[in-house]
């Protein structure tokens, strides 16, 4: 089942057309109305009239986390405010976040990707899908919700926590499909199993999973407990509606109709071909309000070249293994070691010592800072100690949406040169 089999399935000739025409296009619009593109196109010489065929992409720079944040928060913006009808954000490497803006136009595209992604991983128009996602700022949440609705299937907004209130939900409203984190799934499962409640009490046929890297055996862990056929799916906060499975579950079709995928490796910058693992670099090819031109994903990938026997014509990416940086996903949601170093350094702790622990109970991501205590801290009393380490956990809760259990340290016993423990 495609959703729009014209260009899901076009041929390879007619494919490679539009991405060129749709490529100019988006590199004149950038030039005329982003400051830091058209300065970035002149110092190098390029004229985007010189991108005569989709290898030339290769000549122009790549646009990095870094850029978005010293452009923050319109400076990338291609169209004036009026005209955008959405703003959604993305964790930046410091401090603030990236803005992503949507004109009505982009929200359109936006959902028709994802009911293409909902349709390829099984979802039809006689299904009930549960969203378990967070509906905020920083996620994805409402794309997968217009492209439930445009496919005419029900959508059950449940959005995230409480393991036993979704687990009500699915049992009342007869959920046939869950999209969440595959982490999520199997804490739902987890919750099933000390709820007493059989799978088979419930409806659910399909899964849909994404925003963390997950395995193959989690997949057959969440297909055996929840009895569902699971796919993944795949977008970043700045560029939504990427690529997604389908039934045949051998890598993720990109939507190279609206997205121009390359690999690099990622110390060279150089582009590796199809089979060869580096990092994924996207440019957008019809996004109006924030284009981006060979963005640096930061996600480990290769491209699968073979067709595949679903008929879909859109290459496959593998699934992601990591990241290229040291950006961490816990519970779903992007977190870099640097933002909790500022939101440490903003509440007065000076120059602060940490390290942050990952690991999972059960199913849930759990992250613990352990904080060196500042010499200060001795003859300091308890009670400002506590206030300080509150006022740190606080800070982080609000700034991620992630709960982080924060300790005290003694002095000196933080190995600096291992920020992150990750022993999930
Ligand atoms: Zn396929």
């Amino acid at each position: 089942m495609y959703w729009q089999s014209d260009m899901e399935c076009m041929s390879r000739d007619d494919l490679e057309l539009v991405q060129l025409e749709r490529l100019q296009a988006t590199l004149n619009r950038v030039a005329r109305n982003v400051p830091l593109y058209r300065k970035r196109f002149a110092d190098l010489g390029i004229d985007p009239y010189d991108i005569q065929s989709l290898a030339d992409v290769q000549r122009l720079p790549f646009t990095t986390k870094a850029d978005l944040r010293d452009n923050y928060p319109y400076g990338l913006f291609a169209v004036p405010l009026r005209d955008v009808v959405r703003m959604q954000a993305s964790t930046g490497t410091t401090g603030k976040p990236t803005v992503v803006g949507y004109t009505a136009g982009d929200v359109r595209r936006w959902s028709e990707l994802m009911a293409r992604i909902l349709m390829a991983g099984g979802i039809t128009k006689d299904d009930a899908v549960q969203i378990a996602y967070n509906y905020g700022l920083l996620t994805g949440a409402f794309g997968l919700h217009y492209g439930v609705e445009l496919i005419g299937a029900s959508v059950i907004p449940s959005s995230s926590g409480n393991a036993r209130r979704q687990i009500s939900i699915m049992q009342d409203y007869r959920t046939t499909a869950l999209v969440c984190t595959p982490s999520y799934a199997l804490h739902l499962a987890d919750t099933l199993d000390d709820l007493g409640i059989n799978k088979t009490a419930l409806s659910l046929r399909c899964g849909l999973f994404g925003s963390e890297p997950w395995t193959e055996d989690m997949r057959t862990e969440i297909e055996a407990r929840l009895g569902i056929q699971a796919t993944d799916n795949y977008g970043l906060s700045e560029i939504t509606g990427v690529a997604g499975e389908c039934l045949e579950r051998q890598g993720l079709h990109i939507n190279e109709d609206h997205f121009l995928a390359e690999i690099i490796d990622p110390q060279t910058g150089n582009v590796l071909p199809p089979g060869h693992k580096g990092e994924l670099v996207i440019t957008t090819l019809t996004k109006e309000a924030f284009p981006l031109i060979r963005f640096r994903t930061g996600d480990l990938t290769s491209l699968i070249d073979a067709p595949c026997p679903c008929g879909r014509t859109l290459r496959r990416m593998t699934r992601i293994p990591g990241r290229s940086d040291d950006m961490l996903i816990i519970r779903g949601c992007n977190v870099f070691p640097s933002q909790i170093e500022t939101v440490i350094t903003e509440t007065g702790l000076h120059a602060p010592r940490f390290q942050i622990v990952l690991d999972r109970i059960g199913h849930m991501d759990q992250a613990t800072i352990l904080l060196e205590a500042p010499e200060s801290f001795c003859t300091d009393s308890i009670k400002q100690s506590q206030r300080i380490l509150e006022n740190v956990r606080i800070r982080l809760n609000t700034e991620f949406g992630v709960a982080f259990e924060v300790r005290l340290v003694e002095p000196r016993t933080i190995d600096k040169s291992k920020k992150v423990r990750d022993l999930r």
